[in-house]
């Protein structure tokens, strides 16, 4: 056989997305070949900027094009291989008129089991650190007992706009963001009925002007409730991370979320422990919860394990201060947070990809 764009080609359907378990070729992630002398040009789209396994899949298409060439005689000086990356739509029928977000690629909701265990900081900087990776990327504090993304992201000097009767997202950290915090006054407890928070969650989504994301992650209120059900309703989520601290009594609570995720026909993309250990000023760890709680946790309910967060004073100055980029200024923290974005953005693309984000169809009796 001639080592040419055709053998290149079959070369690249024996390389199988490390998460996806499908060849590159049949994914639609090959978008050019070329062939000219010893040298070998490839263009391959990865389903997300924060792609975790670039390294793993260039070492295996060099092997697979090595290989190849060696079977046809041959010998291949250089490969260079330009990543472009393309957030797959999470579902074709998104497209249909009864989806209000037609331009949102990819939902994704976060929630826990109940409030304190930092559902929030995850969703703020999992935003933020996908923003970072290249990705467009909305947030939608849907958290109605008590919004955090005012605090989280600055916003308490910042008036609302709208234009027409849409809202005009905040345009802060690199993302867009919404708060029901702007839209109610903070000091009067809200204590919303069923069809309030049906009515608030539906303004807030589909009234605030996104135009086109990657990824729109949304923070819910804590527990379970009326906000899931209407989200699971109303938006094509891709899926939900779980948040949840080590402790064996929060696992109890997180177990409740995923099974209030899995009742509402919402996939479960993962766990995330917060608050794993302490992570000292001088460098050292403590255990203080008992950490990879979480992590046995989504193992024995068969789910996968999305990273862990240490507990930081830097989290919790920078969440306090609205001034999340800043967490990406302290090395360890950086790591953990890009992690815990590609675990998520990994998931989206397998959970895309293996067809499994069918909106169900809910009844309620
Ligand atoms: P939730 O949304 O679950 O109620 P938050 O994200 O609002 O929780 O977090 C509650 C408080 O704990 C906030 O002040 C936040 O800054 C802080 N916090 C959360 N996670 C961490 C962490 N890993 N390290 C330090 N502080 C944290």
């Amino acid at each position: 056989m001639n080592f040419d764009r055709d053998a290149v080609e079959q070369a690249l359907r024996t390389v199988q997305d490390p998460e996806i378990h499908k060849d590159l070729v049949t994914l639609g992630m090959v978008k050019h070949i070329a062939v000219g002398g010893d040298a070998v040009r490839l263009v391959i789209e990865l389903t997300t900027p924060a792609c975790p396994m670039k390294d793993k899949i260039r070492a295996d298409v060099e092997a697979a094009v090595h290989a190849k060439a060696k079977a046809c005689g041959t010998t291949v000086e250089t490969i260079e291989i330009e990543f472009t990356a393309d957030v797959r739509k999470a579902n074709e029928k998104a497209k249909d008129q009864s989806n209000p977000l037609p331009l949102v690629k990819q939902v994704i909701a976060v929630g826990a089991g109940k409030g304190g265990v930092g559902k929030s900081t995850v969703a703020v900087n999992l935003a933020v650190g996908l923003a970072r990776f290249g990705s467009r990327v909305g947030l939608l504090d849907a958290d109605i007992y008590g919004p955090s993304a005012p605090t989280m992201l600055g916003l308490d000097q910042v008036g609302t706009k709208a234009r027409g009767n849409m809202l005009l997202p905040f345009e802060v950290h690199g993302i867009k963001a919404m708060t029901i915090g702007k839209l109610v006054d903070p000091d009067k407890a809200l204590v919303w009925r069923g069809p309030m928070a049906h009515g608030a969650f539906k303004q807030l989504a589909t009234q605030t002007d996104w135009g086109e994301l990657d990824y729109l992650v949304i923070d819910l209120p804590p527990g379970t409730g009326d906000v899931a059900l209407t989200m699971s309703q109303l938006l094509p989520v891709t899926g939900a991370v779980v948040v949840c601290t080590p402790q064996r009594v929060a696992q109890d609570d997180a177990r409740r979320a995923v099974r209030m995720f899995q009742n509402l026909g919402v996939e479960v993309l993962g766990v995330v422990e917060n608050m794993s250990f302490f992570a000292a000023p001088d460098g050292k760890e403590y255990d203080l919860f008992g950490r990879g709680g979480a992590e046995i946790m989504a193992q024995t309910m068969g789910l996968p394990y999305l990273g862990n967060l240490p507990i930081h004073v830097d989290l919790r100055r920078n969440g306090d201060e609205g001034t999340p980029l800043r967490n990406w200024e302290v090395p360890a923290m950086a790591r953990s947070l890009d992690g815990l974005c590609q675990q998520v953005a990994a998931q989206v693309s397998v959970a895309t990809l293996a067809g499994r984000t069918e909106r169900p169809t809910l009844t309620i009796s």
